[in-house]
């Protein structure tokens, strides 16, 4: 068979899981959500099948492993050896960090490039009221360990919520260009359990930037077409410098020429983050003479439909369609 011309880009997330050891005021509610049977979660075969046929058809540049938290998905580290024997060139992670630590050198050895922790406070009672259930100890250990074992970039993500951590941004900011990280501050979105209470907790990207211009010189840097992230070049009073990230899907969203797909743990695919609109791809991932075809046809369709204003429709989490 002739291989089709591949013009498109596009940048999978595949949600690995639905179970997460945290429990974040913004994503669960405190005794969790109702999990998916462990015989709907897509296997690894299954996943790759996947990103095989959507490489087949199109230019995979980037593939994200999120969940849930994946890194309490079982040997994650065959998952990711498997995208890089099929040539996948980027592939990063999404964690809380929680198992980092003890993760760091086999993710490493597994040929994982780059690593997005979430840190939303540097306060030991801040973090453990905002995950309900985490230790920041943790999550500060294995931004070390991903450190000393060479992963990189290390990116830090840290969701601002008014009332809880918007007093910490600069200090966030300090931590990270002090240790040569790369932070990005994302606004809340209307997703997930704090969406009743959106209004009360959101803080917009241009009030976390007013409260940095004290303590930084931040200079804006050139927007690459399709990220969804502005950013600029920051020096703290110490004169270290890096770069930070604002992401800000609800008042500055970052639709035009998004080419983001998501994969989730029980096999839909959704092209936008933030429309409840998903197709059930599970059974195509078996062999049949049609399957890769009309699997095309799904990833197409789910490309085609993007939010179209600042819309959210999905009132549940993130880590149903993930993250
Ligand atoms: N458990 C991993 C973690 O927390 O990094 C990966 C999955 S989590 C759903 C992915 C990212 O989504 C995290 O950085 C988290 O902070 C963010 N997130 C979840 N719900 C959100 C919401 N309602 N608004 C903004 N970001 C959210
Ligand atoms: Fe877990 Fe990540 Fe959701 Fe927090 S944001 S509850 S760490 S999946």
């Amino acid at each position: 068979m002739i291989a089709p011309i591949k013009k498109d880009s596009i940048s999978l997330r595949v949600a690995v899981t639905d179970r997460c050891q945290l429990r974040c005021l913004y994503c669960m509610p405190p005794g969790g959500l109702t999990l998916c049977n462990h015989h709907d979660i897509l296997s690894y075969e299954e996943i790759i099948t996947f990103v095989s046929n959507l490489q087949y058809n199109y230019n995979v540049d980037k593939v994200r492993i999120t969940g849930g938290d994946p890194l309490v998905r079982k040997n994650i580290e065959q998952l990711i050896q498997k995208l890089h024997d099929i040539n996948i060139p980027d592939i990063g992670i999404t964690t809380n960090g929680q198992l980092l630590g003890k993760k760091a050198q086999v993710l490493k050895d597994s040929e994982l490039k780059r690593v997005n922790v979430s840190l939303d406070s540097l306060s030991d009672s801040t973090f453990k009221k905002l995950t309900r259930c985490g230790t920041l100890a943790h999550t500060l250990n294995g931004i070390e360990k991903a450190k000393a074992v060479g992963l990189q970039p290390i990116k830090l993500n840290t969701v601002v919520l008014k009332g809880i951590n918007d007093n910490e941004v600069a200090d966030i900011l300090n931590y990270a260009l002090e240790n040569e990280l790369t932070p990005r501050f994302l606004e809340l979105m209307p997703v997930g359990t704090l969406s009743y209470d959106f209004d009360k907790h959101f803080f917009s990207t241009s009030d976390t930037i007013k409260l940095l211009t004290d303590d930084f010189e931040l200079s804006p840097i050139k927007k690459e077409t399709g990220s969804n992230c502005a950013s600029y070049h920051a020096k703290n009073k110490n004169g270290k410098k890096g770069i930070v990230g604002f992401i800000s899907p609800y008042s500055h969203p970052f639709c035009n020429g998004c080419r983001r797909l998501r994969l989730s743990s029980n096999g839909h695919i959704s092209g936008c983050l933030a429309l409840n609109n998903r197709t059930y791809v599970r059974e195509l991932l078996k062999p049949s003479p049609t399957a890769s075809r009309d699997l095309k046809s799904c990833i197409e369709q789910a490309m085609s439909l993007k939010r179209a204003s600042k819309e959210f429709t999905i009132p549940e989490s993130m880590v149903s369609i993930g993250g």
